[in-house]
């Protein structure tokens, strides 16, 4: 079985993988959407934003679709493109989120209160985060599940709705991963940096693209232990554990993000 397995990677030419996530279609989580076709290239957009399209076997395709967490429940529909146009019709359902209460004191009180400066600072920032967020490039994603960059317990899962300093405020868009300043940190995937910065709110932090809109961030890192533009196997350490930007102590901060949606980066481990 395995000298057959080989040959078929060998004879099939570039490796690719395919991802087998159930369907999760509520806010933060994946839709995942079957159609058929015998295309060689299709593909699907939800909102104008291209979608992460895979290939199952023959003629069968899936498109992921990340959920915004605030998004409406109900009906919803991606466009598929191949020699012509059809539209594709999936429900988004309701999913439970858990609440957190968190207080900034003292010099942490900037990150509630920026000052114009910072301001300033936050809008520049806000554009390069945005622009990473959309990057979609045509490779393949490598491996069939993400891993846990750390192995370490959650602090704050994702999608929690936050209240802090006593006021509501927007939801978790990652999930935070316990850890000691100086402890490493690993890629989920196979990638390529696509950006790395020292931003107000999210400290020292690496993006990397996995493809077809799929990216991972890491943030908050003490020390950043990759090169723009490298090359990143899964597993390879990107960097150290820190508490850099709005931290209020040492803990990584990873999210992904599909079609420029943050979602739950659970739903990619396997067993999650
Ligand atoms: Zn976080």
């Amino acid at each position: 079985m395995k000298i057959i397995s080989i040959l078929f990677v060998v004879l099939s030419g570039p490796l690719f993988a395919n991802i087998a996530i159930p369907n999760n279609s509520f806010p933060g989580g994946i839709a995942v959407i079957d159609f058929l076709t015998s295309h060689s290239k299709p593909q699907a957009f939800y909102n104008n934003v291209p979608l992460f399209v895979q290939k199952i076997r023959n003629n069968q395709w899936q498109a992921f679709v990340g959920i915004p967490l605030l998004t409406e429940l109900g009906e919803k529909e991606i466009t598929v493109k191949t020699d012509s146009e059809q539209n594709i019709k999936f429900n988004v359902k309701y999913h439970p989120y858990e609440q957190e209460s968190i207080n900034f004191v003292g010099d942490n009180n900037k990150y509630l209160n920026p000052n114009l400066s910072h301001q300033e600072r936050i809008i520049k920032e806000r554009k390069l985060l945005a622009s990473a967020r959309k990057y979609f490039s045509s490779r393949a994603l490598s491996n069939s599940f993400f891993i846990k960059p750390i192995n370490n317990n959650i602090s704050s899962k994702f999608g929690n709705r936050r209240v802090i300093n006593g006021k509501d405020s927007l939801p978790h868009t990652g999930i935070d991963l316990r850890g000691n300043i100086g402890e490493s940190i690993k890629s989920a995937a196979d990638g390529r940096v696509i950006l790395i910065g020292d931003y107000f709110f999210n400290g020292k932090c690496v993006f990397i693209d996995h493809g077809q809109g799929l990216i991972s961030a890491y943030m908050h890192m003490q020390k950043v232990l990759v090169d723009y533009g490298q090359e990143i196997k899964q597993g390879e350490l990107l960097g150290t554990i820190g508490m850099t930007g709005k931290a209020t102590g040492p803990h990584l901060h990873w999210s992904v993000y599909l079609n420029r949606t943050a979602i739950n980066p659970a739903l990619l481990l396997e067993n999650n």
